[in-house]
């Protein structure tokens, strides 16, 4: 796997102190999670100066954010093209070790009007943890 080191860019305290939360949270952190870990390093942190800064972030191409309807976003360091699994009960997010998807016969842009740089394919599930629990309750789906 390759690990992109690149540093952000626009350079706050702040938004390096939340970069580095989510890359060393790795796992698809949400917001909430970010804001914990971002406080190991500016004690005084407020959840909003931690989602103000995602969001430029993720403007500036440092991060991506994973949504679905339904749950709370969540932070990606890796940008590379890679698949998510999403479980629908808990939203949390794995990264899918397959191929990523070709998009190339497609042409969003094209269809849609907008300025498509990037792709990103969510597949949804249940998790191991939620089939468990669902399993030990007696409710087979
Ligand atoms: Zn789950
Ligand atoms: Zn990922």
């Amino acid at each position: 796997m390759t690990v992109n080191m690149k540093k952000p860019r626009r350079g706050s305290k702040q938004k390096t102190a939340v970069f580095n939360a989510a890359r060393k949270l790795a796992n698809h952190p949400t917001a909430q999670e970010i804001f914990f870990k971002a406080k190991e390093e500016i004690m005084s942190i407020s959840f909003s100066t931690v989602y103000r800064n995602l969001g430029i972030l993720v403007d500036d191409g440092d991060l991506i954010t994973i949504t679905s309807s339904g749950s709370e976003a969540h932070y990606d360091d890796n940008i590379e093209n890679h698949c998510h699994v999403q479980c629908r009960n808990c939203g949390k997010v794995r990264d899918l070790d397959v191929p990523a998807v070709d998009f190339s016969g497609i042409l969003p842009s094209e269809a849609s009007g907008f300025t498509v740089d990037g792709v990103c394919v969510t597949f949804t599930g249940t998790c191991n943890n939620c089939r468990e629990k669902t399993d030990s309750k007696g409710e087979q789906r």
